[in-house]
């Protein structure tokens, strides 16, 4: 990516976080999965600091090189998470958004104590309450978050990727609600197509990378 197209087009998702925010402090997820490392490189140039991937190898493969030429570096992981891989997954990444069932919160709790790092955890929402989705079911997140809690997992808050095709804006406030009537502080809603929606309904972190990298291959 050329360095004025990065910094472009980080420049104009900040101003459209900005024009749509409630509250000040909005994390910006720059969701780099599939990009190379001379991609992501000039992003990182033009300032930003927050990444996503979605595969636990795939970070391990690029991430520790860019982190040793830029000090500051947090990196989420926003897809789908197997038990077994959660030792390295505390090992490598600062937050994990999708806890989603009790034998992942089992795992990430021992590798955390094992590797005596916490990073902060999003327990994901099935919220369209869709086969084959992702999250636990809306029903199923009072049972969740009380394991989560009894592992002593460092719940941050809430995270959802909203049916495809539908309007977003129901699920994200149905999200907001959930996370409100949780006490939970954290909500991860909001991607390239949506992201301005779901800052308005109250986003604390969004995952954006197409509008930040272009297209995926
Ligand atoms: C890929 C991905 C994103 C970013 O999607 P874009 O539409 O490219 O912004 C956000 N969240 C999750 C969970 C993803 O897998």
């Amino acid at each position: 990516m050329l360095q004025d197209d990065a910094s472009q087009r980080l420049a104009a998702v900040q101003t459209a976080i900005a024009r749509a925010a409630k509250i000040a402090d909005i994390t910006l997820i720059a969701v780099s999965k599939t990009h190379d490392a001379a991609t992501i490189q000039p992003l990182i140039d033009a300032g930003q600091r927050v990444f996503g991937e979605n595969r636990v190898q795939e970070a391990q493969g690029k991430w520790p090189q860019l982190r040793e030429t830029t000090s500051g570096i947090a990196l989420h992981l926003v897809g789908q998470l197997q038990s077994n891989k959660a030792d390295e997954a505390v090992a490598l990444f600062d937050a994990i958004h999708g806890v989603d069932r009790p034998s992942l919160v089992t795992a990430l709790a021992k590798a955390m104590d094992k590797a005596d790092r916490r990073p902060a955890c999003f327990l994901q929402v099935n919220i369209g309450d869709e086969a084959q989705k992702g999250g636990c079911p809306v029903a199923e997140l009072p049972a969740l978050l009380a394991e989560a809690k009894a592992a002593a997992l460092p719940v941050a808050g809430l995270m959802c990727v909203p049916p495809a095709g539908l309007e977003a804006a129901p699920y994200f406030a149905l999200l907001a609600k959930l996370a409100r009537e949780h006490d939970l502080a954290g909500l991860s809603m909001g991607m390239s197509s949506d992201y301005e929606t779901a800052v308005t309904l109250g986003a604390t972190h969004v995952r954006v990378g197409t509008a930040l990298f272009g297209e995926r291959a």
